[in-house]
Parts: structure tokens; C-alpha cells; sequence
């Protein structure tokens, strides 16, 4: 993976960015090993995708995430505010593979093709289930 160290991208707050599979990085940023598995995984995806599907994809999820995450933060309390705006990137299911798989350092060896859509799927298939109404009401007891 080629790695391009800059100071424009990707924007403060950030460390790496990868674009069509090279990595930018801001910066002397520490990249480790991890790190970088995570980003070949995002590019292993970019290429069984396409790159410009991959992107409109990816920000398409995030957005209707994103925006699923302002409409009901006036719904949940200050502490877990941050986590829910986190949480519209982190449970894209396209990042979600790259967490989950990026601590093996030999998964893209047997990584199945599309395995960002296909693991979410057949989890709910075998036991992805919605709360009935008496675990939500246990839930929201358990919250305050
Ligand atoms: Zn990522």
C-alpha cells in the first residue's frame, strides 16, 4: 500500500485517509500495523466494488446514518450523544469488517468476496432478531 504523508489530508482530527488505495496521512501520525491492515481491507473492497461505487456507498450509509443520529440525539442524554455521532461511522457495515478483521493479519488470504455484506446479513438470518416490547421496556430501565 502506497503511503503519502501530507499535511492536508486528511482534514485535522484525522489520521489517515485512503483514497482509491493509497493511504494518505497527516502528518508524522503514528501508523501502526493494524492500522494498516484495516485500510487493505477498505482498498480490497474498493476493487471487488468498484472504486466509485465504494465511495458513493460509503458516504450514502454514513449520511443516512449520520442523519439518523442528529434526528434522535435530542432523545438520548449527553454522555451518549458522542457515541451515537461515532457510532453513524463506526457501524458502516463497510468499516465494521475492516474493525472486526483488521487484528488478523492473515484475513484478506481467506477473506470471502463481499464479506462486509454478506456477514451482516447471515448474522441476522441466524438470530439477528428485533427486541420484543418487554426488553425494550427492560432496556430503557436499565439505561437510567
Ligand atoms: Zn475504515
Amino acid at each position: 500500500m502506497k503511503i503519502v504523508r501530507n499535511s492536508l489530508i486528511p482534514v485535522p482530527g484525522f489520521t489517515a485517509m485512503n483514497l482509491c488505495g493509497v493511504l494518505f496521512v497527516r502528518g508524522q501520525a503514528a501508523i501502526d500495523d493494524e492500522m494498516l491492515r484495516h485500510e487493505r481491507i477498505h482498498t480490497r473492497q474498493m476493487r471487488e466494488m468498484g472504486y466509485l461505487p465504494f465511495y458513493i456507498w460509503y458516504v450514502a450509509a454514513w449520511l443516512v446514518r449520520l442523519l439518523w443520529a442528529l434526528v434522535s440525539l435530542p432523545l438520548v442524554d449527553k454522555k451518549r450523544r458522542r457515541h451515537r455521532l461515532y457510532g453513524a461511522y463506526a457501524n458502516l457495515w463497510l468499516e465494521r469488517e475492516a474493525y472486526r478483521h483488521a487484528p488478523d493479519a492473515h484475513y484478506l488470504e481467506h477473506r470471502r468476496h463481499y464479506a462486509w455484506l454478506i456477514e451482516p446479513l447471515s448474522a441476522c438470518r441466524s438470530g439477528c432478531k428485533r427486541p420484543s416490547e418487554s426488553e425494550k421496556g427492560q432496556g430503557a430501565r436499565s439505561r437510567r
